[in-house]
């Protein structure tokens, strides 16, 4: 629901309160200019929510428009909750992340939602932009705590190529390619699966990021035969569009 009116929103809040979790900005960083990592505190111990790496949270950022965003790290017991914010600067959501500073209140609804690490899977290939920077982090967590590889792709602007580095997860970044989306990602994925020598039937894949980039680089692993319950997408975001 990326927009609702004022008085829907309001109502909803509190019917279903359970559902909202009051959180506090703790600390703020700015990794660079455009990249903001923010840690919110809260008491998440009422809600029935297990959170898995891949699923999304969401924040009510105006008065009328809801965001989707992506804990980089959520710890319920100690009511902790990591997000890694991409300011684009294009909307209402980006600059709601831009003006979060220490001590602010608000709500956070989740984390829920579909896509989510495989435990089953004997490799992860995480896929996506600046935008999935969170994503990549708790995936690589995760993957690190049960002690099975990933490999992650940030298809990012030739301005960003280094942000890979300020996240603590090995992250091969890659340029957009001005004219083709997903070109060059698709280019490392099958110079990486070249070299994959391991059962490929036991790779899972999350693809997140631009809509668009998605649908080439799911085409591209059906074309190696890979089936599609093997891979898991949530586009974050498309040109002109409001929210996803
Ligand atoms: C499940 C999910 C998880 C997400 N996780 C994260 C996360 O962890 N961190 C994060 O930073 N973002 C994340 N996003 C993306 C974020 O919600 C979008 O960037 C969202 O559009 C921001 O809202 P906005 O109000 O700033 O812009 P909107 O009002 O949604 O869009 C305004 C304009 O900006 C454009 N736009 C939106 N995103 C981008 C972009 N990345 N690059 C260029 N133009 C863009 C739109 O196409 C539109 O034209 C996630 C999205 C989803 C759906």
């Amino acid at each position: 629901m990326p927009s609702v009116p004022k008085w829907i929103g309001n109502v909803m809040e509190s019917v279903f309160s359970g559902s909202f979790t009051p959180v506090t900005v703790d600390t703020v960083s700015l990794p660079d200019e455009g990249l903001k990592q923010v840690r919110f505190k809260g008491n998440f111990s009422k809600s029935n929510i297990s959170f898995v790496p891949g699923q999304k949270i969401e924040f009510r950022v105006s008065d009328t428009d809801y965001r989707h965003y992506t804990p980089a790290y959520f710890n319920k017991e100690e009511g902790i909750c990591d997000v890694l914010f991409y300011l684009h600067d294009q909307g209402p959501g980006s600059r709601w992340a831009a003006a979060l500073k220490a001590g602010d209140e608000t709500k956070l609804m989740g984390p829920g939602g579909r896509m989510r690490l495989d435990r089953q899977a004997a490799m992860h290939v995480v896929y996506g932009d600046e935008t999935s920077l969170g994503l990549f982090q708790g995936m690589a967590h995760e993957a690190a705590h049960l002690k099975v590889p990933y490999f992650c792709i940030a298809e990012m602007d030739a301005a960003h190529q280094h942000w890979g580095h300020l996240v603590p997860a090995a992250i091969h970044a890659v340029e957009k390619h001005t004219a083709f989306k997903a070109y060059n990602a698709k280019n490392l994925l099958q110079q990486w699966l070249q070299d994959y020598k391991e059962p490929k039937e036991q790779i899972a894949f999350y693809l997140s990021g631009n809509a668009r980039a998605i649908q080439e680089f799911r085409k591209a692993l059906f074309s190696q035969g890979f089936k599609s319950s093997q891979v898991q997408a949530d586009p974050y975001w498309s040109e002109g569009k409001h929210g996803l």
